[in-house]
């Protein structure tokens, strides 16, 4: 698997600038606060982005909006409940990179 595929972000090639404004332009997009498995106050939002982390609220998953964000689509996402399962990046690690050995 290429680079890409688990950085869908790009961040390697992000300066620490870019990387702020990325972070910025996705919390502003992101739909978890609309989400059913969303727990108010919780903060910062944007978990599928790399240095966000899991939610230190949110324990049982409900269903989960991030299907139909933009940032989703945009970066062509390939997983989901990223508040309670870690980053797209964390995910993709886990579940394709791992090869079973969990
Ligand atoms: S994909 Fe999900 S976690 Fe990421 S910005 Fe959209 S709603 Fe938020
Ligand atoms: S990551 Fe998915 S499940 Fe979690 S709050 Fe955001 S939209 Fe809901």
């Amino acid at each position: 698997m290429d680079i890409a595929s688990f950085d869908r972000f790009g961040v390697e090639e992000l300066s620490k600038e870019e990387y702020a404004a990325k972070e910025a332009g996705i919390l502003e997009e992101c739909l978890c606060a609309t989400c059913p498995t969303y727990v108010a106050g919780d903060a910062p939002k944007g978990y599928c982005f790399p240095v966000v982390g899991t939610s230190d609220k949110i324990k049982v998953e409900k269903d989960c909006v991030c299907g139909g964000c933009s940032v989703f689509k945009e970066f062509k996402l390939t997983h989901n409940h990223y508040c309670t399962r870690c980053s797209q990046l964390c995910q993709t690690y886990k579940t394709e990179a791992g090869g079973g050995h969990e």
